[in-house]
């Protein structure tokens, strides 16, 4: 926690002068939650393969330079730019050959040039390479080189140009992925300092839920949230403690409560915080902690609790989320995640918007966030357009199944008419 962090919840709301936890904008809310947690410090080392998906918790210095040497970045002639003519083809003479890992040992004089392959070490004394199909008349012997293919410099690759000896290569917080994984492969790191795996423990509330596996007794539903809260943390690389569905019962939720503050970093649960709910959620949360409730103005998932609470000596953020389960998901998505990224000391957890054309009215209530489910598409001049899934309810999990985007309609906008400019959160990624 660094010196300008408050100690508590209340004390950073009570700096904010226009905070009203029952209509509060999604962008405080995102700050107050951003500023609230604090990084995990817990480094282990990883075999680099198993690194993949994990926080870097160091700089990565560079040991070496990547490449080592000058080379060549194309099958062909190595040559001296000194011997290029003003006018007119040159001849030269092949004297010996570079092979990737093996270099040519001789020294190349004015009208000399060495058939080199792709990555194979320049020959000291030349400074370009002329690639084999842009050559003429080449035989064992020599090779022609027509005038105007090539200039100084071309195809030569420099040492430490991808990574240098002593710079940083990888900073502290960088998310490791396909690329990082061959980075550090490039360096020779076969051990990497990561993060811990954030610990989040997660669990359902309400009387009416079934587990799978229960008969479905009338007026119940099974419990979705725990499955779809179960991906969203997957593929954010949290490890899990799934605590099932708990009973509207104070002594069970207490416990509950209890038990995952003791065993997790974070906890996320679903349902019970709405203004209404008649269960004691709220109460147990309020009993154990620093915990606002909050109505969000936004659409869907207005009711979230967020905070901090603590049990024998641990503590553990919690996030209440709403129960309806599209609302689980839009909130995971724009208050949990990237408060959980921070957690991990991830460095970029930034949620990129892209524009696109709304290809029909989208009915909105300025002074508020909507956040439809779409289906993002390319029309035929190219440009990026969106079109809403059917019915856009809070409960109606299939909007999110067929939607590929999530339209985020932002608090100053109103009714969107058709044509109009709209913003989209893309849900898959190269990942
Ligand atoms: P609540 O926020 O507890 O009032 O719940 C709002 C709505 O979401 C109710 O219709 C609940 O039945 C439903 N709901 C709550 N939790 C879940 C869950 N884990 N899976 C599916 N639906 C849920
Ligand atoms: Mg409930």
């Amino acid at each position: 926690m660094n010196s300008l962090t408050p100690a508590s919840l209340q004390e950073l709301v009570s700096c904010l002068s226009d905070y009203d936890p029952q209509a509060l904008p999604v962008a405080q809310a995102q700050k107050i939650i951003q500023e609230f947690v604090t990084p995990i410090h817990a480094v282990e080392k990883l075999a680099l393969r198993q690194a993949l998906g994990r926080v870097l918790a160091e700089d990565i210095i560079s040991a070496i330079n990547v490449p080592a040497h000058d080379n060549s970045a194309m099958d062909g002639y190595a040559l001296r730019s000194s011997c290029l003519p003003a006018s007119g083809d040159l001849i030269l003479k092949i004297i010996g050959t570079a092979y990737a890992g093996r270099a040519f040992a001789g020294t190349v004089a004015l009208g000399e040039c060495v058939r080199i392959m792709t990555g194979a070490v320049m020959p000291e004394q030349c400074d370009t390479v002329i690639p084999q199909e842009l050559t003429a008349n080449a035989s064992e012997s020599q090779v022609t080189i027509p005038f105007g293919k090539v200039k100084k410099g071309d195809n030569r690759r420099f040492k430490g140009e991808d990574l240098a000896l002593g710079k940083i290569a990888l900073s502290k917080g960088k998310i490791l992925r396909p690329a990082e994984l061959g980075l550090l492969a490039s360096l020779g790191v076969a051990e990497v300092p990561v993060q811990r795996r954030l610990r989040v423990a997660f669990f359902s509330t309400g009387d009416e839920l079934r587990s799978l596996g229960d008969p479905l007794e009338e007026g119940c539903v099974y419990d979705s949230n725990r499955y779809t809260l179960y991906g969203m943390l997957e593929r954010l690389g949290c490890e899990m403690l799934d605590m099932g569905v708990i009973k509207d019962d104070p002594v069970s939720l207490k416990a509950a409560f209890q038990s995952a503050c003791e065993n997790a970093d974070a906890i996320i649960t679903s349902g019970g915080v709405s203004v209404g709910a008649a269960d004691y959620t709220k109460q147990i949360m309020s009993e154990l902690g620093d915990v606002a409730f909050w109505t969000i103005g936004m659409r869907p998932g207005r009711p979230m609790a967020f905070g901090k609470i603590h049990s024998n000596g641990s503590s553990a953020y919690l996030f209440g989320l709403p129960g309806n389960p599209v609302a689980v998901m839009v909130t995971f998505y724009f208050f949990a995640r990237n408060a959980l990224l921070h957690m991990m000391g991830a460095t970029s957890p930034v949620l990129t918007l892209v524009p696109a054309k709304s290809l029909a009215p989208i009915r909105k209530r300025a002074g508020r966030t909507e956040y439809q489910r779409g289906i993002l598409s390319i029309a035929s001049d190219g440009s990026l357009q969106v079109a809403i899934t059917g019915s856009q309810g809070s409960g109606i999990l299939r909007s999110m199944s067929e939607a590929n985007c999530m339209v985020v309609l932002h608090d100053d906008q109103g009714n969107i008419a058709a044509g109009d400019k709209v913003e989209v959160l893309l849900f898959e990624g190269l990942i």
